[in-house]
């Protein structure tokens, strides 16, 4: 169990907490909690909880922003007395669950609470590691001398091993890079350090822990793995809620999925090298085996396609042109294998190696030779690597073997759960048909706060004319507005074309994405006056920037999913293959999530208001803008550009 972090609360008399008492009006909550106002859905989302976990069911809960959302979900989950699973999209959420929320918790609970927050293993430093780099000589630098000596002499006295309270260390740091747990490396059982380990530490709390915290990531990286020997890194649990649930089908694609790329293979050629010469087993027939690797890896991959991501059903023509290619390259890693596994005395360290090895024969194997007729296959080239990737089409059929059906309740909360008042398109990508929803509605009065402004003079934003004439309109919105405004696009292409445009006829601060990291970006935006920033989807959600500084959200266009893309492309498919209409039942649904998550960014808090422009009348001109119009919240509409003006009083 973690100490939680503590917090000035005046603690409440210990008494038996109900989840009505607790929110009720003259309740807990409203003793303790300086700025409290009763709200109806919060508790009426924390008896949905309660009730889901006790009697062993899976809820969907959509609550708008505002609604105290996180409380509604941790109360109960206390309160069940079972251990529960709380997994969030961004690590901002996490950190206010565990450094705000659940302290405050604490000081109104008689009990402990116990309480345990884990990070991916690359958070953790690796001791084997550091024990094994201040043998090494081969330092690559004279700052890097000194950083590790301060991560030498840390590893002697943390706790927990967790980087974060290594508060001077660069976010990309080389040391760190060199030293941190990542399971590449890591000999598990047969590690000298295995008791002593910080992850088999952070191991340990969670199974004394009854509240887990975790990110998406972590929580189905986990569950890709439970099945495995190595790797599982949760206690078994009764209950998980996943908070920005609208998040977890991609992810649950990643991990369900496979990928082998090119420079996985070379990582392993550097680090077998590396390691067989500071272990003192590296052999001539070793160094040959390596080489071979690299040339047997280089030949396969450069027969793939080189550019962007593109589908690959031609496995079978493949093979019997390039079948040597390919039964070369298995060879090639069997032989590395095999001698790994001769090597006497060093089991620890040549395991992890073996183990990778392995893994990418087992990947490429399932690539080339399954057919499994269930995944898209699909190539991606980021910078140098080319990767060999297969998605599960439909990511329900996993979630429902390896999650539905095994644990008591598993319970979704986000605010864009919904498409026009229904849960039917997230329940059926995610395998929940069976599971019990609510809406909370929000707190704010979105007729009042925002103003959505669709201007009707634009082109069709698929025509090349199209860029020039939003161009002119984003420069007089923003006029109008004095800057204080999230220009968000849906593909960096449309962005940088129209930043050019704009630059140098805008006098406001802007802000560009790509020249600075994101939570850099958010941070210059916050505390630049009039700023303007220019992003794509990754500030479409997890971006919160309350008060005037944010007083308008531009879209370009319809945040549709790009049809040819691979995964898409056979999503669109499977659905047309049986009967159903892709557009409506796919297409429009995950295109009205984005945007309502896009908007999301404006409102939030009962003091903000705004303006929303959509650049892309599509909306008002075509019939399926209906499902979008009833899918946002009641903003206050109009498409007269005065009415902007006169929300600014320009
Ligand atoms: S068990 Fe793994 S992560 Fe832990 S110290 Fe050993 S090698 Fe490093």
């Amino acid at each position: 169990m973690s100490t939680l972090p503590q917090v000035n609360t005046k603690p409440d008399k210990p008494r038996k907490i109900t989840v009505q008492a607790f929110f009720a009006r003259g309740g807990t909550l409203s003793r303790a909690h300086p700025n409290y106002e009763y709200r109806h859905g919060q508790l009426e989302m924390a008896r949905a909880v309660e009730s889901a976990i006790a009697e062993h069911k899976h809820l969907l809960v959509e609550a708008g922003t505002g609604t105290g959302k996180t409380l509604a979900y941790l109360v109960p989950s206390i309160l069940s007395g079972k251990r529960v699973v709380i997994s969030t999209g961004t690590k901002n959420l996490q950190e206010q669950l565990y450094f705000k929320d659940l302290p405050f918790l604490q000081s109104l609970f008689a009990q402990p609470l116990s309480v345990c927050y884990m990070k991916g293993r690359a958070n953790y430093l690796c001791r084997q590691k550091v024990y094994d780099a201040e043998r090494d000589p081969v330092l690559s630098g004279l700052d890097e001398i000194g950083d590790f000596q301060l991560i030498y002499d840390w590893e002697q006295k943390t706790e927990a091993g967790d980087r974060s309270e290594l508060r001077w260390l660069a976010e990309n740091n080389t040391w760190w890079a060199k030293l941190d747990a990542r399971a590449d490396l890591c000999a598990g059982k047969k590690c000298k350090q295995f008791d002593r380990c910080f992850i088999t530490a952070m191991h340990r709390r969670a199974a004394e822990s009854d509240i887990i915290i975790v990110n998406h990531h972590l929580f189905f990286a986990d569950l890709a793995m439970r099945d495995q020997a190595f790797g599982s890194i949760l206690p078994d649990y009764s209950a998980v809620i996943f908070d920005e649930a609208h998040e977890i089908e991609d992810v649950a694609g990643q991990y369900f999925g496979m990928s082998v790329s090119n420079t996985q293979i070379q990582e392993l050629i550097k680090d077998t090298a590396a390691i067989s010469r500071r272990k003192l087993f590296a052999t001539p027939e070793l160094d040959r085996t390596l080489i071979q690797l690299g040339d047997q890896t280089e030949q396969l991959f450069h027969l793939f396609p080189q550019e962007g991501r593109q589908g690959f059903r031609e496995q079978e023509s493949f093979l019997a042109e390039h079948g040597e290619s390919y039964g070369e390259l298995q060879l090639a890693l069997e032989a590395l294998c095999a001698r790994l596994e001769l090597t006497e005395g060093v089991l620890e360290d040549t395991l992890p190696l073996v183990r990778r090895a392995r893994l990418i024969q087992e990947g490429l194997r399932f690539w080339m030779e399954s057919g499994d007729a269930s995944f898209v296959y699909w190539t991606e080239r980021r910078g140098r690597g080319l990767y060999l990737q297969a998605t599960p089409i439909d990511v329900s059929q996993a979630l429902t073997a390896r999650l539905i059906d095994r644990v008591d309740s598993v319970i979704l909360t986000s605010a864009t759960l919904t498409v026009a008042d229904s849960f039917d398109y997230a329940q059926t990508r995610l395998g929940l048909q069976a599971a019990r929803t609510l809406r909370v509605e929000s707190q704010y009065d979105y007729a009042k706060q925002a103003l959505l402004y669709v201007p009707q003079r634009l082109p069709d934003p698929r025509q090349p004319e199209f860029t020039a004439s939003a161009a002119a309109e984003i420069e007089r919105i923003l006029h109008a507005s004095r800057g204080r405004a999230f220009v968000l696009f849906t593909s960096y292409q449309q962005m940088r074309q129209i930043y050019q445009l704009l630059q140098p006829r805008l006098d406001h601060p802007l802000l560009l994405q790509g020249d600075a990291p994101r939570n850099a970006l958010i941070e210059a935006f916050r505390e630049t006056p009039g700023a303007v920033l220019f992003g794509t989807s990754s500030f479409w959600q997890g971006v919160d920037v309350q008060g005037e500084q944010l007083s308008c959200v531009i879209i370009d266009r319809l945040p549709f999913a790009v049809p040819s893309d691979p995964v898409v492309a056979a999503r669109i498919e499977a659905i047309q293959h049986h009967g159903g209409n892709a557009f409506y039942e796919y297409q429009i649904p995950q295109a009205v999530l984005a945007l309502k998550q896009g908007f999301g960014r404006l409102i939030r808090s009962t003091a903000d208001r705004g303006i929303l422009a959509l650049l892309d009348n599509r909306i008002t001109k075509l019939q399926y803008g209906r499902v979008f119009f009833d899918s946002l919240p009641a903003y206050r509409f109009t498409t007269k550009f005065d009415d902007v003006r006169d929300f600014f009083h320009v």
